[in-house]
Formats: structure tokens, sequence, C-alpha cells
């Protein structure tokens, strides 16, 4: 009689197991199908220098509309690939992208400044990856000194020696790493320091409550370290006149938002490149 159920138990098990592996890879047919037909693209939200105004730098940024789901919003996006395992694929794919971008530009003869591209801790935990980004680099011909990363709090979560080896493989051929979302997250500050980033960027939160003593205090506190430790320092999510003239006080030399620039069709961001 035990027996019997433990057969049954296993029974519903497997088909349950069934369903979610059928589940999954319908979802990730469907994502790639996505990349094929094009549905997923890269916009471009250009970073300025604050001091003269100049495009220095762009975020490419993934936008997804599909006929069915209407649009699907990045982070929802990602977190489905991370969870399908589907974030190599599409990681892969927004690399690519970017790089046919960059050729695109360059070859219209236009002066191109270097792209920042998000990346997963799932990404970076792949012993393969700064193998595969110097692989897909070198296809393309481009320069490292033009593919920037952008890598969030949440690596201090990961498998911290994979983590390590990759960053320093890139950061040797001349690529340089930006720590996203600064303050937002855990363990900030060990993470700066360990993992050698290049550049750090303001979380918008910051930058939304300039005008409040204490966000103002934090703002200048991580600008001066920044500036006392070489890296750069960009604020995220600028919307106002007032942030713009508080981060020129304190010497924040990049920035990024709204009333400049929002994330852009890169048809629409090519004509803001300088004819070389
Ligand atoms: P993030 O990398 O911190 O990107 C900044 C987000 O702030 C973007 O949202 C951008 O559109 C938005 N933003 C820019 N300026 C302003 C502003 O002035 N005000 C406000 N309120 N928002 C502003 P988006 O495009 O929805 O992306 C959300 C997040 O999704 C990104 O945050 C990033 O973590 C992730 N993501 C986007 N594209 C990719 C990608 O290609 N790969 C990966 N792994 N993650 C991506
Ligand atoms: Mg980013
Ligand atoms: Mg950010
Ligand atoms: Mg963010």
């Amino acid at each position: 009689k035990d027996k019997n159920i433990h057969k049954s138990k296993i029974k519903i098990f497997n088909r349950k197991m069934e369903k979610k592996i059928t589940e999954k890879f319908k979802i990730q047919n469907f994502i790639m199908n996505a990349m094929k037909d094009g549905e997923i693209v890269l916009y471009y939200q250009p970073i300025f220098n604050i001091r003269n105004g100049q495009i220095e730098g762009v975020e490419a940024l993934i936008r997804w509309h599909n006929n069915k789901l209407g649009k699907v919003s990045p982070e929802k996006l990602i977190a489905i690939a991370e969870e399908t395992g589907l974030i190599h694929e599409l990681g892969q794919y927004i690399l690519e992208q970017a790089c046919k971008d960059i050729v695109n530009w360059k070859n219209k003869g236009l002066h191109i400044v270097p792209v920042a591209i998000n990346i997963s801790v799932k990404q970076l935990e792949n012993t393969k990856f700064s193998e595969i980004v110097k692989k897909t680099i070198t296809k393309y011909r481009i320069e490292e000194k033009y593919i920037e990363f952008e890598i969030t709090e949440s690596v201090s979560a990961g498998d911290i020696h994979t983590i390590q080896k990759n960053i320093k493989d890139m950061k040797n051929t001349g690529i340089k790493i930006c720590m996203d979302d600064f303050g937002k997250g855990y363990s900030s500050l060990s993470m700066l320091l360990n993992l050698h980033v290049d550049k750090l960027k303001i979380d918008k939160e910051f930058i939304q409550h300039i005008g409040k003593e204490r966000d103002e205090k934090v703002i200048m506190t991580v600008t001066q370290m920044a500036n006392a430790l070489d890296l750069k320092v960009v604020a995220e999510g600028i919307e106002t006149k007032e942030q713009v003239e508080f981060l020129k006080e304190i010497d924040c030399q990049w920035g990024q938002g709204y009333l400049w620039a929002k994330p852009m069709m890169k048809s629409d961001f090519e004509k803001k490149l300088i004819r070389l």
C-alpha cells in the first residue's frame, strides 16, 4: 500500500514538473521569437557633461513591444529572462545590437561616444562571459573603449569569484565598468573597492530629492568620495534645472535625465551625434 502512495506521488510530481518545464520552454521560445522578429530593441539615452552640455556617452536601454502583451517593462523582461535562464541569449542579443549600432554610426561618419550596456549578475556569473564579450567586440571590430558595462550592487549576492574574474579580464582589455544605482542596495562601498569599478552612477532616488538637506549631503559625499578615488560620477534621473545647478556646484561631472533627453530610438539618437 505504502509503495502505491509513493508511486502516485511521484506521478503527480512528474506531471507538475513537466508542466513547469513546458511553460518555461514556451516563455523561452516566445522571447527568442521576439528577438528574432526585432520586437526587442535598444533605445538610447545620452549622458551629458554637466559643465559644457556635450554628449559624452550614452546608455542602451531595452524596449519590448509585443502585439499580444503590449509593452513589457525592461525590469519584467530581465526578471523573466533570468528565471528561465534565457538571460545569456538575451544579453548576447543586446550586446550584438549595440555593436551593430556603433558600427553603423561609425560608417556614417559620426563621432561615436562610449555605449553603456546594462548587464545582469547572472551574465557575470558565466565563467565564459569576458571571453564571449571579447570575441563579439572583435567580430565587429569595435575598440574596447566604446563599450561600458553597468552592473548593480546585486553583484554582492552573486558568485563573487567568477564575477571578479570577469570584471578584471574585461578591464584589462579596456572595457569600463560602472556601478549603477549607487546607494540603493547593500555593501556599496566594499563592492566598489573590491571590483575596481571605473565609474559610479548615483541612484535617481537621491537626485530626485535634491532640495532636501539629507539627500544633498549624500550626493555631495558620494561625489567627493568618487573624486578622491578617481572614479567618474554620473547623476541619473535629472529632471529639473535646480537639480543641475546643485550638481554643477558640487562638481558632479556627468548627468543623464528626462530634462535633457529621454531614452530614444536609435534613429533619433543618431541625429544628436556630431558629424566628423
Ligand atoms: P537603469 O539602468 O538604472 O536605467 C535607468 C532607468 O531610469 C531607465 O528606465 C530610464 O529610462 C530611467 N530614466 C532615465 N532618466 C530618467 C529621469 O529623468 N526620470 C526618471 N523617472 N527615470 C529616468 P528603464 O529604461 O525602464 O529601465 C529600467 C531598468 O531596467 C534599468 O535601470 C536596468 O536596470 C534595466 N534594464 C534596462 N535595459 C536593460 C538591458 O539591456 N539589460 C539589463 N540587464 N537590464 C536592463
Ligand atoms: Mg543603467
Ligand atoms: Mg540606474
Ligand atoms: Mg535602475
